[in-house]
C-alpha cells in the first residue's frame, strides 16, 4: 500500500520533471498561512474545474474558519472541538483548529495542509452532488480519495510538485492526521489507516472520477 502510493508519486514526479525544495506548491508558499490559502485556493478552483465540465456550478464554501482550542463555531448545535478540522454541511462552511493544523504542518511538513483540506473540501462536495448528507466510513474514504484526486490533479497540472520522500511525508499524515474529526483512530468507525491509504491511491491512480 505504501509503497504503491510512492510509486505513484515518483511517476507523477518523473513525467512532469520536477525536483525541488522543501514546500508542496509551486509558489513556493513556506508559511503555514500561506500553504493553507493555497491548499484552498486551488482545491475549490479544481472542483470548480470539474463541475464545470459536468455542466454542473461548484458552490464555494461560505466560510473557512480558523480557530484556536475551544472557541470554534458551533455546527448544528453541536460544539467544535480542539485539534479538528471540519465541514459543517448546516452552514457550508469549513473549520479548523489553526494551532492544531500548524503544529501537524511544523512537526510533519505541509502535507498535513495538503491532505486535510482538500478532504475537508471533498466533504462540502459530497454534500453538493448528495442529498441527506452524513458522515460515515463510507463518506470518510470517499473524501480521502477526493484528496487523492485533487493532490495529484494539481500535481499533473504543476500548481503542486512533489519530491522524493513526499510520498511518506503524505501517508504519515495520511495515518496521523488525515481525518481526526470523528475519533478517526477507532477503526470500525472511519476505517482503517490502511483502507484510508488505500481510497487515498485510488484517488491518485483514478483521478476524482474513480471515487
Ligand atoms: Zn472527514
Amino acid at each position: 500500500m505504501r509503497r504503491s502510493l510512492a510509486v505513484v508519486l515518483v511517476l507523477l514526479l518523473a513525467a512532469c520533471g520536477l525536483s525541488r525544495p522543501a514546500s508542496l506548491d509551486a509558489s513556493g508558499a513556506d508559511t503555514f498561512e500561506g500553504d493553507v490559502r493555497t491548499a484552498r485556493e486551488l482545491t475549490e478552483a479544481f472542483w470548480k474545474q470539474q463541475f464545470s465540465t459536468l455542466g454542473r456550478t461548484y458552490r464555494p464554501v461560505a466560510d473557512f474558519v480558523p480557530y484556536s482550542g475551544t472557541s470554534g463555531p458551533s455546527c448544528g448545535g453541536e460544539p467544535s472541538v480542539p485539534n479538528n478540522a471540519f465541514y459543517c454541511p448546516a452552514g457550508h462552511f469549513i473549520a479548523y483548529d489553526q494551532d492544531w493544523m500548524e503544529s501537524l504542518w511544523t512537526e510533519m511538513g505541509d502535507g498535513s495542509v495538503y491532505l486535510i483540506i482538500p478532504h475537508e473540501f471533498g466533504h462540502s462536495v459530497q454534500a453538493q452532488l448528495r442529498a441527506g448528507f452524513e458522515l460515515n466510513v463510507q463518506a470518510e474514504l470517499q473524501a480521502d480519495c477526493y484528496a487523492g484526486g485533487t493532490l495529484a490533479s494539481l500535481v499533473n497540472a504543476g500548481a503542486l510538485r512533489v519530491e522524493p520522500g513526499d510520498e511518506d511525508e503524505l501517508f504519515r499524515n495520511l495515518e496521523a492526521a488525515g481525518d481526526p474529526t470523528d475519533d478517526w483512530l477507532n477503526p470500525s468507525a472511519h476505517g482503517t489507516a490502511e483502507q484510508r491509504q488505500q481510497a487515498f491511491t485510488n484517488g491518485v491512480q483514478g483521478g476524482v472520477a474513480a471515487c
